[in-house]
């Protein structure tokens, strides 16, 4: 794996992970791209597989949850993910009581303003998109495969953010984790209509064509589109331009390796003392308000 721009790579105990240094930066959350080294699985979902319903054995997927949060510094904090349903639906999770709840819930999106939660996103291929609010001590985590970005789901969680805790979006910082590059990433004419139809004028920026109704299509550009038009300054979003299907030693792909594969996460959790422990939204006692 190579050494890009503002994205580091960690590891602790034998586990890896990639973090953005514009998140980092912030000093008010942990976070992490998980890579597939550093769990107990084995075979084709060795070794960090984080994804339950992948085929895995679940206690394995329950020990290297446990192994990522130890080695993050998190843990004993609730990992709380969603049904993540390549759709567009948003959920606001207010404490750990909620995990189970919100572990049913359809939804590829989450945000929080607690620190007693570490939300995660499970990918292998599509982008995970992590996005801090360091004022307001507010953090998402987004699941944008092409369905997730043509509905520009990363711009729906700006707003989102805005909604919810009063987020300004030129403070916020923006990672965009590994999945499929373009180098790997063909689709065929329908997922290229859609792309056109959400992304009217930047298509042509989007999309390479490579033969006749098939074209590569940059992902990860079409997000950090999404952002930038949403308000977020484009020196505040760092891409992690690290491709899991080119790269089999590090990342699980389910373009590459099919159903049997496993699941990396992008976790992010506010550091105690900076978020609030229990309740909705942005707390009253910094007397901030609201701004719309
Ligand atoms: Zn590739």
């Amino acid at each position: 794996m190579s050494r890009r721009q503002g994205v580091i790579r960690r590891e602790r105990a034998g586990v890896f992970w990639l973090e953005a240094e514009v998140i980092s930066a912030t000093g008010r959350v942990i976070h992490a791209f998980s890579t597939r080294r550093g769990g107990v699985s084995e075979g084709p979902w060795s070794e960090l597989n984080l994804g339950h319903g992948t085929g895995d054995r679940p206690e394995r997927v329950t020990e290297n949850r446990r192994r990522l949060l130890a080695a993050l510094g998190l843990a004993g904090r609730e990992f709380v993910t969603a049904r993540q349903v390549h759709g567009s639906h948003l959920m606001v999770v207010s404490g750990p009581r909620e995990a189970a709840a919100v572990a049913a819930a359809p939804a590829d999106g989450l945000l929080t303003a607690s620190s007693a939660v570490a939300l995660a996103i499970l990918t292998a291929d599509c982008l995970p998109v992590l996005l801090v609010d360091p004022r307001r001590s507010a953090v998402a985590a987004v699941h944008s495969g092409w369905r997730g970005t043509v509905q520009r789901i990363a711009g729906r969680a700006v707003r989102r953010m805005t909604e919810e805790f009063g987020s300004a979006p030129a403070d916020l910082r923006v990672a965009i984790g590994p999945g499929i590059g373009p180098c790997c990433y063909e689709v065929d004419w329908p997922v290229l209509e859609q792309v056109a139809a959400a992304f009217p004028g930047a298509e042509d920026t989007l999309i390479t064509p490579v033969r006749k109704g098939r074209a590569l299509f940059d992902l990860r550009a079409a997000v950090l589109y999404d952002l930038k038009e949403t308000g977020v300054p484009g020196e505040n979003v760092t891409v992690v331009e690290e491709c899991t299907a080119c790269q089999a030693e590090w990342f699980f792909s389910y373009r590459r390796d099919g159903q049997s594969t496993g699941r990396m996460a992008a976790v992010i959790g506010l550091r105690e003392g900076t978020g609030c422990r229990e309740g909705k939204g942005y707390p009253e006692e910094t007397g901030a308000g609201r701004e719309r």
